[in-house]
């Protein structure tokens, strides 16, 4: 590959059948590959060697995998991908709201795996995500605020801590205010045209989101499910009869 980019990619992992195809998969595709076991290992190859993405287990031997991502995303955006037997949401949810750039659920195929390597490199590559969206100003609606320039969401005048993706997923729903973006097209638009159509993305970031900025996630005021097809934002500027002075 001549005109390529070699990227190197740190695999952590402690099932050695696992270990083995994940290592197989990413050299074949050209990769340079670094392999551990261990959390304590990952976190000194992840300073020493610097890998451009991470496939994470989260359940290692000596520590938990969003330890790891905690620890990560305290210093470095490198792309992290959670590579996980785990079905449940909520972990998922975890690893995400940690700072985990996304997931994937074991059993999967190589092709599988390498789309969600190339989106995770090609996410960072094209990461000053207001470019992207291209957006300016700000959007109001009821105590919610997204500053766009400040890349910013509040409530009631005080900061959501929202991850990078949740922040891009609220900020290109706000942007779109009063219509409905398909799943596919949301994808598309965060994560560009060879994304991954599963929308459980999506749907994990979004109950994360909604936990966040929502009264009660349940009867969603702000983002809104279109079953079947995606999500609204409330329209701009929308009268809230509901809203009381705190
Ligand atoms: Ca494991």
């Amino acid at each position: 590959m001549p005109n390529q980019l070699r990227y190197k990619v740190l695999i952590v992992e402690d099932d050695p059948g696992i270990s083995i195809f994940l290592k197989t998969s990413v050299s074949a595709a050209g990769y340079d590959v670094i392999v551990t076991e261990t959390g304590t290992d990952a976190l000194h190859l992840i300073a020493s060697q610097c890998p451009d993405c991470i496939l994470l287990d989260l359940g290692l031997p000596d520590m938990d995998g969003s330890q790891i991502i905690h620890n990560v995303r305290s210093w470095t955006q490198t792309p992290i991908i959670v590579v996980s037997a785990r079905s449940m949401e909520e972990d998922k949810a975890a690893a995400l709201d940690e700072g985990a750039d996304d997931y994937i659920s074991k059993p999967f195929g190589s092709i599988e795996l390498l789309a969600r390597i190339r989106a995770a490199l090609r996410h960072t590559r094209t990461a000053s995500d207001n470019d992207e969206i291209g957006l300016t100003g700000t959007y109001h609606v009821g105590d919610l605020e997204i500053d766009y320039k400040k890349m910013r969401v509040l409530l009631a005048g005080r900061d959501v801590h929202l991850t990078p993706n949740e922040y891009k997923i609220v900020a290109l729903l706000g942007k779109h205010a009063g219509r409905v973006m398909t799943y596919r097209s949301m994808l598309r638009e965060l994560w560009g045209p060879a994304a991954n159509q599963d929308n459980k993305i999506l749907r994990v970031h979004m109950a994360s989101i909604r936990r966040k900025i929502e009264p009660n996630p349940n009867e969603p005021r702000y983002i809104f499910t279109e079953v079947g097809v995606g999500y609204r934002m409330a329209e701009n500027d929308a009268p809230d009869p509901e809203k009381k002075p705190e």
